[in-house]
């Protein structure tokens, strides 16, 4: 299928806001329809005999494609219009050669993790991630014989550079590799940043002729706030569910990067059938079309509650990313890595469990879920639910008190949100 992939108005090149409303999609193959069609269909009619051979050959990598040739259409768990459609759509805020979306992020992860992994491979991953992919590091992926190394190291950079220099060192004695460098920032629900240009620098350090990719997870503050292809990242992942979504109404997941990287994710996602569907796909175009509207509106309505938070007579610290409590190093890392704040962040209450279930049990507007980047504003405890499972120790490591309350604001009028957090503290007693 021949679609419209002109990311230029004569010299000038378009911006994502603009290339989100028509990018890789004719409305001339879907009788003029303007939105494209939900191709809600398992699989595709081959013209001729010689077609199906054509497009199995490109498919199962038989023979290269040639430069003019599109990927025939072949059945739903390969590609669909939509999927192709919303990948080539999303790759362009991050400057992503493909993208490729998953039925969830933990789809996108788990696909991509498995895609680079071999037996007696050891993954380097900063700590705290998101608990389903420290739960895949820390218990499924010593299953198969791949070792994980989990780094909690927020400023320097220096405790990951070791590990990865470590890490390469042991899986080369034993016959492996280090099989990836995974990176989540910022973390969840402290909003420490990891240096991801550091990171970089330590996997050349390593001086490999392929060195392994550095994988970065770029939920909370992408694709707007932070590009981590522009600081030494190779593969990006996302959860889709969460901003790019927006609207706490589907479950999606995308991982992006370089070419050759991504012919590997895309192998492996075609096996493990982690594919998203049609209509998924459809709803996130439309979520695509206001992304940075919501993303915008969302940031300035954070930004202005962390404002008037801030210094607040039952607030002990507000952790926003980067911001004005954080440490010099944080703050650093914020201004080379990140254009915004974004608008998810974390009160840390004077007191304890019982303050902040309060506190969450006042609140009208803010509803009590756990999730994220949603248009409604969103409130949780993440010491007794995300990250319940995580030992004393891990909570203390991480700055996961039993006080800390986190914050998802979304696109409501900032004053009506501000009313109802003054009231739900004033309840604290
Ligand atoms: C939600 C989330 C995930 C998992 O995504 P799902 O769509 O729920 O599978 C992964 N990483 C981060 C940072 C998340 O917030």
């Amino acid at each position: 299928m021949n679609r419209h992939r002109s990311r230029t108005l004569g010299d000038r090149p378009l911006s994502p806001e603009t290339l989100m409303m028509g990018y890789g999609y004719d409305p001339a193959l879907s009788e003029g329809s303007i939105k494209a069609p939900i191709f809600q269909t398992s699989t595709f009619v081959f013209k001729s005999a010689e077609d199906g051979k054509r497009f199995f050959e490109v498919a199962y990598g038989l023979r290269e494609r040639d430069p003019d040739e599109a990927l025939g259409l072949i059945y739903s768990r390969i590609n669909n219009p939509n999927l192709e459609i919303l990948e080539d759509r999303l790759a362009v805020w991050d400057g992503a050669d493909k993208a490729l979306v998953f039925s969830s992020g933990m789809a996108a992860i788990s696909t991509t993790i498995l895609a680079l992994s071999r037996p007696n491979d050891i993954v380097v991953y900063t700590a705290p991630a998101y608990g389903g992919t420290e739960y895949l590091f820390d218990r499924i992926l010593p299953r198969m014989g791949v070792e994980t190394v989990s780094v909690a190291d927020a400023d320097g950079g220096e405790g990951l550079a070791r590990a990865v220099g470590e890490a390469a060192a042991r899986a080369a004695a034993r016959g492996g590799r280090l099989a990836a460098v995974y990176v989540e920032t910022p973390a969840n629900p402290t909003n420490q940043l990891i240096d991801l240009a550091a990171a970089a620098a330590a996997i050349k350090a390593l001086g490999q002729a392929e060195p392994p990719p550095l994988v970065v997870d770029n939920t909370f503050l992408g694709p707007l706030w932070q590009k981590p292809l522009q600081h030494g990242a190779d593969l990006i992942l996302y959860s889709l569910t969460k901003y790019v979504g927006g609207h706490s109404d589907l479950i999606a997941g995308a991982c992006m990067g370089r070419a050759d990287l991504m012919g590997r994710v895309a192998e492996m996602r075609t096996i493990c059938g982690a594919v998203t569907d049609p209509h998924t796909a459809w709803l996130l175009m439309r979520s695509l079309e206001t992304l940075h509207i919501r993303m915008e509106r969302s940031q300035a309505n954070a930004v202005e509650l962390v404002r008037r938070l801030r210094g607040h007579a039952r607030i002990e610290a507000v952790l926003d990313a980067g911001g004005a409590e954080s440490s010099p190093g944080q703050r650093a890392i914020f201004a080379r890595q990140c254009s915004g704040p974004g608008s998810t962040f974390s009160l840390r209450l004077k007191g304890g469990e019982a303050e902040a279930f309060r506190m969450l049990n006042a609140l009208r507007l803010f509803k009590l879920a756990v999730s994220l980047g949603g248009t409604e504003s969103l409130a949780s405890h993440p010491s007794s639910t995300t990250h319940s499972d995580y030992s004393p120790e891990a909570k203390a490591r991480c700055g996961i008190g039993d006080n800390l309350v986190r914050l998802s604001v979304g696109i409501e009028h900032v004053d009506d949100l501000y009313a109802d957090l003054e009231q739900a503290l004033a309840r604290i007693g």
